[in-house]
């Protein structure tokens, strides 16, 4: 593709970003190590591929010693043997050469999609198991390519070592056999040329190791570009975005395109050096023969012919073992990604002495908490938070202060730098994540959606609930009413992340699916701000109603949201600024009413003029 003038593009990071944080990975440690996993659940399989392999090598090194047989017979040589029994030789040789290659196909190609489907399993089980502080640092699209490729990486590198090594080093034994049986002159001045052959490859791996990483991080971005092609496709639209991602895409596609002819180039650099090689071989083979029978040795034209035939048929083998490190080379960049994220802990067990929450009134604590994203600076600096049993306690605060932290924080999606989060008095990290997320729902300002029905989606908050309760959390969360008018009802298929429903329906379907888990914890990130006013009263009154007894805890930058808490916390710069009761906070020269003066001016004027 020819490259076009493009605008200046951020660099695509590498897909192998986390690699630097794990032991380098040795080319063979990396082989012995994929067959070590691998190997042995397909060994049955593998086995009757080798088997197959070595009639395949055997039958290919007969087909080349027969050739003299064959010859004599055409040429009516005197010690020629019976042709019938030549023919039928031939046949039998033939047919069986081309079973085993069936044989060793099927069960090569079975075994390697086991490996490939188990690895993906491995690989997104381990996906589950990661932080969210992993999810944060590392692109979608990148895991993407991670679990898609690298497992298909892994069976590449398998079916090398298998194929290439296995059966092209058995074929070319067995071709070698023949060729010293009918003429071990010949055969040493052939084999003193085939070294040659190997120089030149070293110095290209380290390319073509380089190269291909690359070539994982321009899929990525290729991946990336779609993806946020058909999720942004509104702003897209709107802003006329077209030609920028149209040059993202041709970039992308031009890099996957470049590095995947250099790997080609460099790949291939043997293969002319293996056709001279090849020449230089059989004409050294030509003249030695001519010379020896000048000298008074000469073989005889079956011989010869059996010589040569075996040298040809070796020539494809050996030009495939020339290349194999090179063509493992690109395997093992997509096995290096893989063990990078198959060797990453788990970030989603639970600690040895963890336990399950016991019966108790769940009052939920932050004691002396201090708490920053990856390496970056605190959010939140010491802070202290009671959340009291059974109440409905308000956070707000400024953009950015760190409230949805706070939330993070409880849901234990992170664990504080220093501090405790605790419910009842334990702390978060010594209870089962299981029974933690048992006692907590849900519910945020940005809602997900899976590709799923209605009712589907509002299940996901409690596995085994009826119909008539999904209803009832429906009807609580205000949903009710606009699921009822959609063609299918409760069956309605939401779309990717609920693309066939408006903001506020998305949002109270969540509710629902918050509200229908039942659990003695609710957590509330302004769960209710896409609501018009008149649904976000109806829904806050259901709050109140279904959460009689619960420990609630909201983030809410509207008054009307607040007004149902019993307590107020006012943070700011990560730290409380003010708590106390709604009407205290409103009523004093606070930091809380200065923020909401004016919504307070806006829905009482008589206020306004105090
Ligand atoms: P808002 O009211 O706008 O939702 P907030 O009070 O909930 O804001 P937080 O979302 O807790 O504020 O953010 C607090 C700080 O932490 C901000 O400076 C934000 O940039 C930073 N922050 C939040 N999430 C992350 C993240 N995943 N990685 C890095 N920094 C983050």
């Amino acid at each position: 593709m020819r490259r076009e003038h493009l605008p200046r593009q951020p660099k695509i990071p590498s897909v192998l970003t986390d690699e630097a944080d794990l032991p380098p990975l040795e080319p063979f440690g990396a082989i012995k190590r994929v067959l070590r996993e691998n190997f042995g659940n397909q060994k049955w399989t593998y086995a009757i591929a080798i088997i197959a392999m070595v009639v395949v090598a055997a039958t290919t090194a007969a087909t080349a010693w027969m050739m003299e047989a064959i010859f004599n017979v055409l040429a009516g040589a005197a010690n020629a043997y019976d042709p019938y029994s030549v023919a039928l030789a031939v046949m039998t040789v033939f047919a069986a050469k081309g079973m085993a290659g069936y044989v060793q196909q099927v069960a090569l190609s079975k075994a390697g999609n086991s490996i490939v489907s188990q690895l993906q399993d491995r690989l997104y089980q381990k996906l589950l198991q990661q932080d969210a502080a992993w999810f944060d640092a590392t692109d979608s699209s990148n895991i993407l390519v991670r679990v898609t490729q690298s497992a298909r990486a892994a069976r590449t590198v398998i079916d090398i070592v298998v194929t290439t090594l296995i059966r092209d080093t058995l074929t070319l034994v067995g071709l070698l056999v023949v060729m010293v049986w009918q003429n071990a002159l010949l055969s040493a001045v052939f084999l003193l040329v085939v070294p040659l052959a190997l120089l030149g490859v070293r110095a290209v791996l380290g390319q073509v190791r380089a190269i291909t990483a690359a070539e994982y991080a321009s899929m990525a971005e290729i991946t990336k570009v779609i993806r946020e092609t058909s999720s942004g496709f509104r702003v897209i639209r709107s802003f006329g975005l077209e030609r920028l991602l149209e040059m993202r895409m041709k970039r992308a596609v031009s890099d996957v395109e470049e590095r995947a002819n250099a790997i080609v180039r460099l790949g291939s650099i043997t293969l002319p050096m293996m056709d001279v090689l090849a020449g230089l071989a059989i004409a050294t083979v030509i003249l030695a023969n001519t010379l020896g029978s000048r000298v008074g040795t000469p073989a005889t034209a079956g011989e010869v012919m059996a010589f040569i035939t075996a040298l040809l048929m070796a020539y494809e083998p050996a030009k495939r073992l020339s290349r194999v490190r090179v063509t493992l080379e690109t395997g093992l960049a997509g096995v290096r990604m893989m063990f990078a994220v198959l060797d990453r802990p788990d970030a989603n067990g639970d600690a040895p002495d963890a336990v399950a929450l016991p019966e108790g009134p769940r009052a939920v604590a932050l004691r002396d908490v201090s708490f920053g994203y990856g390496k970056k600076r605190n959010v939140l600096t010491g802070l202290s938070l009671d959340f009291p049993a059974g109440k409905i306690t308000a956070i707000v605060g400024p953009s950015g202060g760190g409230k949805s932290t706070v939330m993070s924080l409880l849901l234990r999606l992170y664990d504080p730098r220093s501090g405790s989060v605790e419910i009842d008095g334990i702390d978060l990290r010594r209870i089962t994540r299981r029974s933690l997320r048992d006692n907590i729902s849900y519910a945020g300002q940005s809602t997900f959606l899976f590709s799923a029905s209605v009712r589907d989606n509002i299940r996901m908050g409690r596995e085994n609930a009826t119909d008539e309760e999904v209803e009832t959390a429906a009807k609580a969360a205000q949903a009710h009413d606009f699921i009822m008018e959609m063609p299918k009802g409760y069956d309605t298929q939401v779309g990717e992340n609920g693309a066939f429903l408006s903001g506020g329906q998305r949002q109270r379907l969540s509710l629902a699916r918050a509200v229908l888990k039942d659990a003695p914890i609710l957590l509330l990130d302004e769960a209710t701000s896409a609501l018009d006013n008149a649904s976000e009263g109806l829904v806050r009154d259901a709050i109140v109603q279904s959460t009689a007894g619960r420990t609630t805890i909201l983030i809410a930058h509207r008054l009307s949201s607040v007004m149902v808490a019993d307590e107020v916390m006012f943070i700011e710069g990560g730290k409380l600024v003010e708590q106390g009761p709604l009407e205290q906070l409103l009523a004093g020269d606070t930091r809380f009413a200065a923020l909401f003066r004016p919504e307070l001016a806006a829905t009482t004027p008589a206020d306004s003029a105090t």
